[in-house]
């Protein structure tokens, strides 16, 4: 049985007094969640939210990193240095980034191996645009994004790898995928993901869905036993509405838990 998680990203919001309040009151409202919860801050807020969430079940991730351990790279921060700070996770690969920022499945690939070097957990985002899906390319773009996104990595760390199908036209619409759309999706990525490991293997990694998740549509997605929690942008802004969501996805199966 996956344990759900949910993953917040924060995206390039909040001042350092936001960020503190967010967190505290996340990390408040969810005493003992049945999920693990990572959120992941913009960089700058890394160290107050780490100090918010010392002590407590919630964990710290980062939403992008370099690919090499230190050097001549303005600007950018390293997975090492990341894990210096206590991230457990890094968002890889998110289409913001390959969107706006040019990111390839090469870098991303880079990007995959170096946090893995560092005992930083990757959490590789794919996912089709509307056109893609329209024309019916889904499966390929996302075979073609986990392929070159894993390369090279060995079965073994493959185990160690959090996958999100996070839909273009899913992302800060408002429109979500159905549980049936991001389901089929899912099942088609484990099977990848038994090929380039092992069965076992792909049983136990995570496929999260991202795109437009929240408290109120959170619980049927869950539901699906091929995904395993959510990455969830916008709606984790707000703390209330960021602790629906992981409660929804904490009930997997039925039971609603008590923080
Ligand atoms: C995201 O940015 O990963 C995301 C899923 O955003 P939103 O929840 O706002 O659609």
């Amino acid at each position: 049985m996956r344990t759900p998680l949910v993953v917040a990203n924060w995206k390039m919001h909040g001042t350092l007094g936001e960020a503190r309040a967010l967190a505290s009151a996340v990390r408040d409202g969810l005493k003992r969640p049945r999920a693990e919860v990572v959120l992941c801050p913009p960089f700058t807020a890394l160290a107050a939210v780490a100090e918010i969430l010392a002590g407590s079940t919630i964990g710290l991730g980062a939403q992008n990193c370099h690919w090499e351990t230190q050097g001549a790279f303005t600007g950018e921060v390293s997975p090492a240095m990341l894990a210096e700070l206590g991230c457990r996770l890094v968002i890889i690969g998110h289409s913001e980034r390959r969107q706006h920022l040019g990111e390839t499945d090469a870098l991303v690939n880079r990007k995959v191996r170096a946090a893995l070097a560092q005992g930083v957990t990757p959490l590789l985002c794919v996912g089709e645009s509307a056109d893609e899906r329209r024309q019916g390319l889904t499966f390929t773009v996302v075979e073609g994004q986990l392929r070159a996104g894993l390369g090279g990595v060995s079965p073994e760390d493959l185990g160690r790898c959090i996958v999100a199908y996070e839909p273009l036209w899913a992302i800060g619409t408002g429109v979500n995928a159905t549980p049936a759309q991001a389901s089929e999706v899912h099942g088609y990525l484990r099977g990848l993901l038994s090929e380039l490991a092992s069965k076992e293997t792909a049983q136990a990694i995570r496929i999260l869905y991202g795109g437009s998740v929240k408290a109120d549509n959170a619980g049927e997605l869950c539901r699906e036993p091929e995904i395993d929690g959510a990455l969830v942008g916008g709606a984790s802004l707000q703390a209330q509405s960021f602790i629906g969501i992981v409660r929804k996805a904490a009930a997997r199966g039925g039971s609603h838990p008590k923080e």
